[in-house]
């Protein structure tokens, strides 16, 4: 039996039990066997991992473990003095964009209402998350470890908190998005984005009280729902005061 010596840094240690946090992994194989399929084994999703350091080299996830190694995995949070020379991350996204497993309905919402280009449906099979994650680049967030675990899933992030109002705040902290937010400009229904409309365009689909009341409409591109700025509008506004005031 050979042994391998695992050391998970920082936020890494959310997937391990309990009694494997901040300490030193031993672990027993005895079959060839990659560092990314060892790493999953143990239960951190490989989109997670940032880099890996072997003894003293960098290596990538095809790495195959060998006895005796000290084998330490990072995080993206972990910044080293000496920048890794291999990073098993991909390439920097030139636009965060996303696409959310069905239970991120609420998460959903609030990055549209920021202005993130987010896919969400409250149908989509695991199969297919992976799927759309892979083809277009965009950034896999679930509850789901194991889809996580998928091959296809280059860009993914567990989400930890179970609270919609947390999870928004950890999200934009963890993609560095407080600066980029741009409210008001996706539809919440479907995604698509939102295009000023003139009055009189709209109004005989409005209600009364609204056609009074309000002179500035937009309208989504994709579903035609119009928005304009009503008392839901101020509650919306009050919630996105509430996740800017957050930024760390
Ligand atoms: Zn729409």
């Amino acid at each position: 039996m050979a042994v391998a010596y695992f050391h998970f840094y920082a936020e890494l240690n959310d997937f391990l039990p309990r009694h494997k946090r901040q300490v030193q992994i031993i672990h027993n194989f005895s079959e060839r066997a990659s560092i990314k399929d060892t790493i999953e084994s143990l239960g951190v999703p490989h989109p997670e991992v940032d880099y890996i350091k072997v003894n003293d080299s960098y290596v990538d996830f095809s790495y195959i473990i060998q006895d005796e190694d000290n084998i330490y995995v990072y995080p993206i949070s972990v910044i080293d003095i000496h920048p890794p020379t291999i990073l098993v991350r991909p390439q920097p996204l030139s636009e965060m964009r996303f696409v959310l497993d069905i239970h991120l309905g609420k998460l959903a919402t609030s990055l549209r209402l920021l202005g993130f280009d987010t896919l969400y449906r409250n149908d989509y099979a695991d199969e297919e998350l992976a799927e759309v994650s892979h083809t277009q680049s965009r950034i896999l967030l679930t509850r789901d470890k194991g889809l996580l675990m998928r091959s296809l899933v280059n860009y993914g992030y567990y989400v930890r908190s179970t609270n919609p109002q947390q999870q928004i705040i950890e999200v934009l902290r963890r993609f560095d998005l407080f600066n980029i937010v741009s409210p008001f400009h996706r539809c919440l229904r479907c995604n698509g984005l939102l295009q000023p409309i003139a009055k009189a365009l709209v109004i005989d689909q409005l209600p009364e009280s609204v056609q009074l009341q309000n002179d500035e409409f937009h309208r989504c591109q994709e579903c035609q729902q119009i928005y304009w700025k009503g008392t839901h509008y101020e509650r919306l506004q009050q919630f996105i005061d509430g996740v800017l005031q957050q930024k760390a």
